[in-house]
């Protein structure tokens, strides 16, 4: 047992956090909970942790069961089968965040009948996961948002949904994969997962004070943000649209953007992230290739990796099942895990925290959004240098990154 597990179930028979980096906010107790005596409620720096209501509570011990940190281990899938990968259809891809396999999966779950759970927008700038079952529904879905995605009451969705033979894709984190299976407590036939690699999420409250600061005080104007906008090719640059016109939201533009990247202002559960270790969650794994080989690019016929390419790795039998359905719509090459980790360490380890991190954190609390802004403005030779490296085209830099790994 580890101390997290330790520190959970010496508590009586509810769920309670004594220690913040024991909860990823997966929802899975709120879900499992028949008497409604658990919110999420928000601490200080914007991220959501469990409350129970004693007054409701019957102390039955059901949400420390569901709880993944009560779980000695999570997610036990053999050794994957790794794919750089890529959709054929090409406004699909210009508008997916790598290779896009995300959209091909979630149409041949709805083809099938099926219902697809992933994170969307929803009103004043939040993203909470939603369920659709139509594909012009798809485009909410797609796209990543680099912030913690509430999960709501999905769990309780996904297992009436299950219990009525509905086929079921769940696209999340992997802690919430890791705790929407803890919440079934069995894995039917009919639900289909994938985690995405993950290095760590910001809260909502950080991300809606960026937006209220890059517009100016004015975030009701904005009318829609991505954080990956393929016009400025396959990279990590976004993009926000305000009266109709589009402005570059990035690491140049954005405080937060800029933090995320650096790992310096995520949830405590993710620096201690244990799902890096202990084998992945989902039938699929869906990531970035970033650093893809010529080699690789070649093998997939005809792509051009300045359209983005994904790292998708395939853990389990149902996985590969599926994996068949959509490969006619796929560019696909056989790859390794070791190949597929180089440039992309989350599947190897969780973030290390920096003393920064301390810092902006306390900062943020004490003084809000200003710790980021004054933050940001000494990383100035950072700037300078992402200035720099943002100029030169981006084959060019494949071929100079390539170079240097070798
Ligand atoms: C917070 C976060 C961190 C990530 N970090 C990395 C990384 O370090 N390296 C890497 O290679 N890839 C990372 N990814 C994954 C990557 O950005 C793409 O999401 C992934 O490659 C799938 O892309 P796609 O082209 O198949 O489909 P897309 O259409 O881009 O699919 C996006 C899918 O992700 C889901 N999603 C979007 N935002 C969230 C969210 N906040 N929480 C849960 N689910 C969400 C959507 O529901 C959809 O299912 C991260 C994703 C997120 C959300
Ligand atoms: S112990 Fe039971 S009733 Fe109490 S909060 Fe947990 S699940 Fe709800
Ligand atoms: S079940 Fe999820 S949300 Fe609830 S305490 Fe555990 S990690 Fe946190
Ligand atoms: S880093 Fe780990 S704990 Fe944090 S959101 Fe990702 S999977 Fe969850």
């Amino acid at each position: 047992m580890n101390d997290s597990q330790s520190r959970i179930i010496a508590m009586k028979d509810f769920i309670r956090i004594q220690n913040p980096e024991d909860c990823c906010a997966c929802g899975a107790c709120v879900n499992a909970c028949a008497r409604g005596a658990i919110t999420m409620k928000e601490d200080a720096a914007g991220f959501f942790y469990p409350a129970v209501d004693e007054a409701q509570c019957v102390k039955c011990g059901r949400c420390v069961e569901v709880c993944v940190f009560t779980k000695k281990q999570v997610g036990a899938n053999g050794e994957p089968t790794v794919y750089a990968a890529a959709v054929k259809n090409s406004a699909v891809l210009r508008e997916s965040s790598s290779g896009g396999v995300f959209t091909a999966l979630a149409e041949a779950v709805i083809d099938r009948g099926g219902v697809v759970f992933g994170a969307a927008w929803g009103d004043g700038l939040t993203v909470a996961h939603i369920g659709v079952d139509d594909k012009a529904q798809l485009a909410k879905l797609r796209g990543s948002k680099y912030v913690q995605s509430a999960t709501g009451g999905t769990f309780r969705e996904v297992k009436a949904l299950l219990k009525d033979g509905r086929p079921v894709f769940y696209v999340g984190t992997p802690c919430q994969i890791a705790g929407l299976k803890a919440f079934l407590g069995e894995e039917p036939e009919n639900l289909l997962t994938a985690d995405l690699v993950c290095h760590g999420v910001p809260s909502q409250k950080m991300l809606r004070d960026d937006l209220a600061y890059v517009s100016g005080g004015a975030p009701d104007t904005i009318e829609a943000v991505r954080f990956r906008d393929k016009s400025y090719g396959w990279g990590v640059k976004g993009s926000l649209m305000r009266g109709g016109a589009k402005t570059k939201y990035d690491a140049g533009t954005s405080p937060y953007y800029f933090y995320f990247l650096k790992g310096e202002v995520y949830r405590e559960s993710c620096y201690r992230c244990r799902f890096p270790g202990e084998g992945r969650q989902g039938d699929f794994t869906l990531g970035d290739y970033w650093g893809v080989r010529q080699e690789l690019v070649d093998k997939m016929g005809g792509v051009d990796p300045d359209d983005g390419i994904s790292c998708l790795l395939v853990n389990t039998d149902k996985g590969r099942q599926w994996l068949s359905a959509i490969e006619a719509g796929l560019s696909l090459a056989l790859s390794d895990r070791h190949s597929a980790e180089k440039r992309n360490k989350q599947l190897l380890s969780a973030s290390v925290p920096t003393p920064e991190h301390e810092t902006l954190k306390n900062g943020y609390i004490e003084n809000g959004y200003d710790a980021f802004r004054a933050g940001y403005k000494t990383h100035f030779k950072e700037h300078m240098i992402r200035t720099a490296k943002n100029m030169v085209p981006s084959k060019l830099k494949r071929r100079l990154n390539e170079m240097l790994s070798k």
